[in-house]
């Protein structure tokens, strides 16, 4: 409205008459074609700049990848806490760089390589690519963006502990991500452990190991003396073998930051893993909000390499600003990656008011249903006032919201706090719930000028902040006595002084 310099409601009306109905909304990002008709509407002459959409998108799929050149499998680490996960990373990269150049350095850039025996097919040394942030955090947040950068999930299972929580899983995200999987049955080198024991428990959770006739390899290592890592690396290289990786090795790059900081000297360095294409420096390529025409790119022992290839994670310097881990990074013409960054810029902006504009809109509606309910509350209240016991007025009431973690635990703790009290002060148990403390118990409390108590429950913080503005009393503890004894406290105050 304001380009065709005239008021909201005569460009919704119009929108309407031609049958843009869906689209009249104040925050509906219009297409071209859309914008051109109703520039057109009102006698202007519109021009569609196609530049402005202007984005850098990743090298069109290969028509036949079978002919491609085999690239290194890119393999996650993953397990429940204190299985071993980064004694086994630590040990695998100081592997890594035994083997590589004297006088490496290892430095922690979020992946390294590991170098295979080879079987001398054709003298090419394969490697395999550990992403070296153990857990779920690197891989989850590139699965969020819809980026299955990993190929292999080695899944850490300590011999001494068996199946836990986040074993499970690591099975769950593996059959869905339908990713390689290779288990590692850790600490084989404490006395005692019974490694057929964890086998058969992993085939209870529908793992179908090797052992038992089924698919997935299993092999008994420790991290710590390095027992059976050779044979691990084999593994890993066996399964890569089967799923028959292969990626171009020349043309544009798509990659994404695996990790990314400032470094004294080379300012913005992001970790960059290569999935297609070939990375030389002076390239030019964008990520997220920020780019780079490459400086430097050098390898997980700090060592300066001249190009990056499928497979490897560089560190990569010359960014403007430090990209974020989890972005996409793609390649352009200088002049390419310019336009797609002023474009992104711009989309950013206008997303950013548009969100500014939900957030009011969210807190409106917010606030309105904090009145209404406020309202219902004090109008059940009023109930309960005319409805209770006349006969003894003067008697002081502390009014309790009660939240507990599951449901037999608040019985419980409302049979534990009925009773304090006696004839002159005593509690009164207005509501009770399961979950967490929530806004509207906090209106609720503060409508019947009570206050809230919550056992073994979480307060989340904007609800502490409510509460604060409110000035509602909440009460939390996973200890009933001291539930006990803060609501005993709170009904003595009540008692008339003694005088
Ligand atoms: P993460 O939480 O999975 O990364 O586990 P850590 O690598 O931090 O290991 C947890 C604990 O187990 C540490 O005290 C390690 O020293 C110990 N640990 C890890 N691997 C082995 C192993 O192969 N053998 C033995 N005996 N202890 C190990």
């Amino acid at each position: 409205a304001r380009l065709l310099n005239i008021r909201l409601d005569p460009l919704r009306r119009k929108m309407i008459k031609v049958g843009m109905d869906a689209e009249a909304s104040h925050d509906h990002l219009l297409t071209a074609e859309y914008a051109s008709l109703l520039a057109l509407e009102f006698n202007r002459n519109p021009v569609v700049n196609d530049e402005a959409a202007f984005d850098i998108f990743p090298p069109p799929a290969h028509s036949d990848s079978s002919t491609l050149p085999l690239r290194p499998p890119v393999v996650t680490i993953m397990g429940h806490v204190d299985h071993g996960k980064t004694t086994l990373l630590d040990t695998l990269r100081s592997t890594s760089v035994a083997k590589g150049e004297a006088g490496g350095i290892t430095q922690h850039i979020g992946a390294f390589s590991v170098p295979v025996q080879t079987n001398g097919s054709d003298g090419s040394q394969p490697t395999i690519t550990f992403l070296d942030t153990p857990g779920h955090a690197a891989f989850s947040a590139m699965r969020a963006r819809g980026a299955g950068v990993t190929d292999i999930v080695v899944l850490v299972v300590a011999a001494d502990d068996g199946i836990m929580p986040q074993t499970r899983e690591v099975i769950e995200l593996v059959q869905k991500e339908k990713v390689g999987l290779v288990v590692a049955i850790n600490k084989i080198d404490k006395p005692g452990v019974d490694v057929s024991k964890v086998e058969h428990a992993l085939l209870a959770e529908g793992v179908q190991l090797e052992t038992f006739g089924g698919d997935i390899p299993v092999v008994h290592v420790s991290g710590m003396t390095g027992q059976g890592l050779e044979q691990l690396i084999e593994t890993i290289s066996a399964v890569a073998e089967m799923q028959d990786l292969r990626a171009e090795r020349e043309g544009k790059i798509q990659g994404y930051v695996l990790e990314s900081r400032v470094q004294k000297g080379l300012g913005a360095v992001a970790t960059v893993l290569i999935l297609r294409g070939c990375l030389k420096s002076s390239d030019h390529i964008i990520s997220g909000m920020s780019h780079a025409k490459v400086r430097v790119l050098a390898d997980s022992n700090g060592k300066t390499v001249k190009a990056a290839y499928p497979g490897m994670a560089v560190t990569v310097s010359g960014w403007k600003e430090l990209p974020k881990a989890g972005d996409e990074v793609l390649q352009g013409t200088e002049s390419e990656v310019k336009k797609a960054l002023a474009n992104r810029t711009r989309k950013a902006e206008m997303e950013a008011t548009l969100g500014d504009m939900d957030a009011l809109n969210q807190q409106r509606r917010n606030e309105r249903e904090l009145r209404e309910k406020e309202a219902d509350a004090a109008a059940a209240d009023e109930e309960l006032e005319e409805t209770s016991d006349k006969s003894e007025p003067d008697i002081k009431e502390l009014k309790l919201v009660i939240k507990a973690d599951v449901s037999g635990t608040v019985e419980a703790v409302a049979g534990a706090l009925q009773g304090i009290g006696n004839n002159l002060a005593r509690v009164r148990i207005v509501a009770t719930g399961v979950g967490d403390v929530t806004e509207s118990d906090v209106m609720r409390a503060k409508a019947i000028g009570g206050m809230v108590v919550g056992f073994s429950v979480v307060i989340p913080r904007p609800v502490q902040t409510t509460a604060a503005s409110q000035q509602v009393t909440l009460l939390s503890s996973s200890i009933i006595y001291r539930l006990m004894d803060e609501v005993k406290e709170r009904v003595i105050d009540l008692l008339p002084p003694v005088i």
